[in-house]
C-alpha cells in the first residue's frame, strides 16, 4: 500500500482549510469528509455573517461549498466516509521500523489508509435538551451558539438553558441584545465559578431560575405536536428560587413572533412538580459539547471530556505526526474562524513533520 503524505480527517472549516495550504504545498492531501455530514455544522445553520470577507453574509451551506472546492482546486482528494479507527504502525510494517511513524487509518467501508501524518479536524457535537420543539424550532429561535445567533434577538427576550461557565457567559453575553435574559438551571447549586454567578447576579437584565427544567418548546404557526398552542403572557409560578430573586424577569413581553419561530417555553420546578411558560423568542442550549474523538481510541491525550490535547498555540498532539485542529481540540472560541486558523496552523505544523522525518 502507498503511504500518503498526509490524512485529513473531518470537512469542517478546519478540516477544509488545512486541505487547501497542504495542497498548494503540493502534498496532495487525502480528506476523509464523514458520512454523514460532509461540510460540517456550518451546513446546518442558515446566515453566517461574523466569517471575515462577506460583507453581506453568506449561507452555511455555501461558504462551506466554496472551501471544499477550494480544496479541491489544489488537488485535494475527497472521501466520503467516516473513520473509525487510527493506528500508530510501524513503518516498514516488518517490526523493524519506527514504531508509528506510519499512521493508519480504517474507513467504515473497511478500507485502510496509510498516511505519515494525520490531521484531526472532527469538531464536536452540542448536547440537545431533547424536549419537544426543539427539533422543529432549530435556527427558528433554539440555537446553540450565542456568539453566532444572539445579534438576532435584538431587544427580545431570551432563554438560557445550563448551569456551567459556558451557560453562564453566554447568558452576560446575550444581555447585549435580549430586553431580558433568564437562565434555567435544573439544580440548585450552578457548575459554573463563583465570579461568574457573582456577575450575572448583579446583571439586572439576568434572571436566574433554579430547580427548572425546559420540558418543551413551543412556536407561531408550526406549533410541534403534543404541546399546546403558544400563551401569550407568563404563568406565575411558585418555584424554589434557592434564595435568588426573580426580579421582573418572567414578567416578559410577548415575543414579537416571526412565522414559526420561537415563542415560550414550557417549564417545570424540579422540587415542587410545578409546571408553567415562559415566554421567549429564543433558547440557547449550553449544557455542554462532545468532541467527535472517540475513534482515536487512547493514541493521543485527551481531556476528561475527549477535547484533544496539543502543545501550547500549535496543534501537535501526544502522537508524533498526529495533529488536531479546531472544535475537536477547541473547548473556548468554537466558532468557523478559529476552526479555520487552527487547520491553517496544523497544516504548517504536518508541513514541517514531514520535512523532519
Ligand atoms: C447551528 C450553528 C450555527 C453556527 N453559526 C456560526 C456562525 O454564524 N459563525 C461561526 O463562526 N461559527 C458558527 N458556528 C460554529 C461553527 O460551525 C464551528 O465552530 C465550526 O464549524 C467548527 O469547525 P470544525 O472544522 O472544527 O468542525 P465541524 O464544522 O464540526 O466539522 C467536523 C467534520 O468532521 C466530520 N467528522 C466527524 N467525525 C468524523 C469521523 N469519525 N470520520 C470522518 N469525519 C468525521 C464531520 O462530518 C464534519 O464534517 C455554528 C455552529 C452551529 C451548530
Amino acid at each position: 500500500m502507498t503511504v500518503q503524505h498526509v490524512i485529513i480527517i473531518g470537512s469542517g472549516p478546519a478540516g477544509y482549510t488545512a486541505a487547501i495550504y497542504l495542497g498548494r504545498a503540493g502534498l496532495r492531501p487525502t480528506l476523509v469528509t464523514g458520512a454523514l455530514a460532509p461540510g460540517g455544522q456550518l451546513v446546518n445553520t442558515t446566515e453566517v455573517e461574523n466569517f471575515p470577507g462577506f460583507p453581506e453574509g453568506i449561507l452555511g451551506p455555501d461558504l462551506m461549498e466554496a472551501m471544499r472546492a477550494q480544496a479541491e482546486r489544489f488537488g485535494t482528494e475527497f472521501i466520503h466516509e467516516d473513520v473509525v479507527s487510527v493506528e500508530l504502525v510501524d513503518g516498514n510494517g516488518d517490526g523493524a521500523g519506527a514504531a508509528g511513524t506510519v499512521k493508519r487509518v480504517t474507513l467504515d467501508s473497511g478500507d485502510v489508509l496509510e498516511a505519515h501524518a494525520v490531521i484531526v479536524a472532527t469538531g464536536s457535537q452540542y448536547r440537545k435538551l431533547g424536549v419537544p420543539g426543539e427539533e422543529e424550532y432549530a435556527g427558528r429561535g433554539v440555537s446553540y451558539c450565542a456568539t453566532c445567533d444572539g445579534f438576532f434577538f435584538k431587544g427580545k427576550p431570551i432563554v438560557v438553558v445550563g448551569g456551567g461557565d459556558s451557560a453562564f457567559e453566554e447568558a452576560l453575553y446575550l444581555t447585549r441584545f435580549g430586553s431580558s435574559v433568564t437562565l434555567i438551571h435544573r439544580r440548585d447549586a450552578f457548575r459554573a465559578s463563583a465570579i461568574m454567578v457573582e456577575r450575572a447576579r448583579a446583571n439586572e437584565k439576568l434572571t436566574l431560575l433554579t430547580n427548572t427544567v425546559v420540558t418543551g418548546i413551543r412556536g407561531g404557526e408550526a406549533a410541534p405536536s403534543g404541546v399546546a398552542a403558544a400563551q401569550p403572557t407568563v404563568k406565575p409560578l411558585s418555584l424554589n428560587l434557592g434564595g435568588l430573586s426573580l426580579g421582573g424577569g418572567l414578567n416578559l413581553p410577548a415575543a414579537p413572533a416571526r412565522a414559526g419561530s420561537v415563542t415560550s417555553v414550557d417549564i417545570r420546578n424540579t422540587v415542587t412538580g410545578d409546571t408553567g411558560t415562559l415566554d421567549t423568542a429564543a433558547v440557547f442550549v449550553a449544557i455542554g459539547h462532545t468532541p467527535a474523538t472517540a475513534f482515536l481510541g487512547d493514541i493521543v491525550a485527551k481531556d476528561d471530556d475527549g477535547y484533544v490535547l496539543v502543545e501550547g498555540a500549535g496543534t501537535r498532539t501526544s502522537a508524533p505526526g498526529v495533529f488536531a485542529a479546531g472544535d475537536c481540540v477547541d473547548r473556548t472560541y468554537r466558532q468557523a474562524i478559529s476552526a479555520a486558523g487552527m487547520g491553517c496552523r496544523a497544516a504548517l505544523d504536518a508541513q514541517h513533520y514531514l520535512e523532519s522525518l
